[in-house]
């Protein structure tokens, strides 16, 4: 069995620089869901510590590597 580590995965997002509530913001884990983006402070993550008790979940989908320093730098257009 793999270990999966929401930390490291692509739906985990943590307040308050990814998004507003810390949790699992994968579609099908999500407890309220909104399709509308002027509603999207109403959305609620899923709990991602009940979701992924047995470090097993499913879902897990590892993050993108991020763009090194001078990437970053560039798509700033400096
Ligand atoms: S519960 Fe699953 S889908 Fe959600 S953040 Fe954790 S590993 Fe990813």
């Amino acid at each position: 069995m793999i270990r999966v580590d929401c930390k490291d995965c692509r739906y985990f997002r943590q307040a308050p620089y990814e998004a507003p509530r810390t949790g699992c913001w994968h579609p099908d884990h999500m407890e309220v869901a909104q399709k509308e983006p002027y509603l999207d402070q109403q959305q609620q993550p899923g709990d991602h510590r009940r979701i992924n008790a047995r470090g097993d979940c499913a879902s897990f989908e590892a993050r993108p590597p991020k763009p090194s320093f001078w990437k970053r730098l560039m798509n700033l257009g400096a």
